[in-house]
């Protein structure tokens, strides 16, 4: 078996490299190591309508579950902010069934795609799977967070989300929930489904995510468990090459989701589709520079954000709870009114930014955080 590009993961960074490869009339082979494309499951669906469009997608009726119109968070003490989401144009989108549009579209430009075979090893041109040996000029590596593991264990966070029907999931609200000693480096989020249900989820640094999540469910009351998905996060950024020799390395495998919420559909997915133009026009050319090209096409997009965001998430995993509880209470309406009219779901710094009080009195953030803060709002 010989093709020009073969891709080991078959999720959004894998199958949108391969959509793209095939386009160009290249011969591409997508292997999955699970059983079905979009399964299991593991992502709240968050992502901006801008952003779906973006990737080339238009949500069928199957992949879109609902519109998002506020966002609140909650501090370690109570105190509750409301941000009116409806200018972010914010859908939660089924990704088991999103993950198969993608497919759909990639095998429709021609790319083929396995499931049930894994990547075992690479030799030089040939990949090694569970389905025997494939020749390729190009390996991509869309593996996910299981590709960092050996790279870097700092970044990983454990998260448990399960899927619930309860009737406290509001429609239209994701809710989230600081806690710096029941989250440490992340939060508890609830994201609202369709149909009466919803993701509810944990992240932290060396907690028991699963333990965590049962806590929390238990604080909020009766639900019906009716999934449950145990998943790494990545929250370090990107890897340093994207390219080595012939393989080149897309979405969460890259360190392509961001470090504030780790959310990666539409950073990742940016990252499958840059690649997979990058590596078409390598196969046309044969010039090393044109897979350079995908990593200086990515970090000109999101190379700064991504370094704000880092400072960012290592500024708030210095706060402890009575810092948070502060800052709360230090937020005026119409410091949310200004998050709410003017700030990004993808670049979203800015309203961390103003969250933080951070522009207002750089003088106690000084003292707070030091000469990072600089790199924060420069
Ligand atoms: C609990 C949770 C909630 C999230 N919520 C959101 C959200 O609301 N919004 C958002 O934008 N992002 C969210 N994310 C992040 C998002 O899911 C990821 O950033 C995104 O899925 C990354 O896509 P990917 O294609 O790079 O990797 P993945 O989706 O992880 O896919 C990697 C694929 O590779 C396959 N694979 C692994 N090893 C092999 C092998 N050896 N051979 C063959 N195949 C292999 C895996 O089976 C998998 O299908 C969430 C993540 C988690 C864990």
């Amino acid at each position: 078996m010989s093709y020009d590009v073969v891709v080991a993961g078959g999720s959004i960074a894998g199958l949108f490299c391969a959509r793209e490869v095939a386009a160009s009339g290249h011969s591409v082979l997508v292997i999955e190591e699970d059983f079905e494309i979009g399964t299991p499951e593991h992502c709240g669906g968050l992502v901006s309508t801008s952003g779906l469009e973006e990737i080339g997608i238009i949500p069928s009726g199957k992949t879109f579950d609902s519109q998002i119109t506020r966002a609140e968070v909650s501090a370690p003490g109570g105190k509750k902010i409301t941000i009116d989401a409806k200018k972010q144009n914010v859908s939660v989108i089924n990704r088991r069934e999103l993950d198969k549009q993608i497919a759909h579209q990639a095998q429709k430009n021609g790319a083929e795609i396995r499931v049930k075979t894994s990547l075992k090893e690479i030799r030089e041109n040939k990949a090694i799977t569970t389905a025997g040996e494939i020749d390729f000029k190009i390996l991509v590596d869309a593996r996910g967070v299981s590709a960092l593991v050996q790279k870097d264990r700092t970044g990983i966070l454990q998260s448990a989300q399960y899927e619930i029907y309860a009737d406290w999931i509001e429609k239209g609200k994701v809710e989230v929930f600081l806690d710096a000693e029941k989250y440490p480096g992340f939060f508890s989020w609830i994201i609202p489904s369709c149909g009466g249900t919803g993701k509810v989820g944990v992240a932290g640094r060396s907690i028991n995510a699963m333990q965590t999540l049962e806590r929390f469910l238990d604080q909020k009351g009766k639900c019906s468990i009716i999934r449950k998905v145990f998943a790494p996060i990545w929250v370090n950024g990107p890897i340093e090459n994207f390219v080595s020799k012939n393989t080149v390395t897309v979405g969460d495998a890259a360190g392509q989701s961001k470090p504030t919420t780790a959310g990666g559909i539409y950073s990742c997915g940016i990252g499958g589709i840059y690649a997979g133009r990058a590596i078409s026009k390598f196969l046309e050319a044969k010039r090393q520079d044109n897979l350079g090209s995908y990593q200086k096409a990515w970090i000109e997009k999101f190379g700064k954000e991504f370094e704000r965001q880092s400072f960012a998430r290592k500024m708030l995993e210095r706060l402890d709870n009575k810092s948070i509880d502060a800052i709360f209470d230090s937020l005026t309406p119409e410091m949310i009114a200004d998050i709410s009219n003017n700030d990004d779901f993808d670049f979203h710094t800015s309203a961390i930014i103003k969250m933080l009080g951070l522009k207002g009195s750089l003088k106690v953030a000084q003292t707070m955080f030091g000469a990072e803060i600089r790199k924060i709002l420069g």
